[in-house]
């Protein structure tokens, strides 16, 4: 179960998947997990400290499915953030594109600052740092840039 959840991090990470595949590992992946959960141990244990073994076993493998996690909603978000992007010819020389680029580009660092989540919760009428959630002013567009 842990080397398939780290098969899957590898494979959003490294190769260059179809959304779609990316989404059905990731489902096939939780439910794997939600089975391992719910279900028998992997192995009997025939050692003294069979729960401490079990504790640490599980501890290991939630570990793994968070940086799991982390490495499919990454890779899904760009895929969706690079698909919506417009091209943008002005950036290719900043990128060193090679010649007859399209101006469609891929990014998978995106680096926003610290406040620009602060700045798209504000969007959606929650204020953070007034410590409660304001009502909406005005009902969010589908798809509005933030
Ligand atoms: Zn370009």
């Amino acid at each position: 179960m842990r080397r398939a959840a780290e098969a899957v991090a590898y494979l959003v990470t490294e190769k260059d998947l179809r959304a779609s595949q990316t989404a059905w590992l990731f489902m096939e992946l939780e439910s794997a997990y939600a089975w391992v959960e719910d279900g028998a141990p992997e192995q009997p244990a025939s050692v003294e400290d069979e729960d401490e073994i079990m504790q640490r076993k599980k501890f290991q493998l939630a570990l793994e499915m968070i940086s799991t996690r982390f490495a499919v909603a990454n890779s899904l978000a760009y895929r969706i953030i690079n698909d919506a992007m417009p091209p943008d010819p002005e950036l290719c020389e900043e990128m060193e594109c090679p010649e007859g680029c399209d101006g469609k580009h891929d990014f998978s660092d995106i680096d926003c600052g610290p406040d620009a989540i602060l700045e798209s919760l504000v969007e959606f009428g929650i204020d953070v740092e007034e410590g409660e959630y304001r009502t909406l002013s005005h009902p969010v567009e589908d798809g509005e840039a933030p």
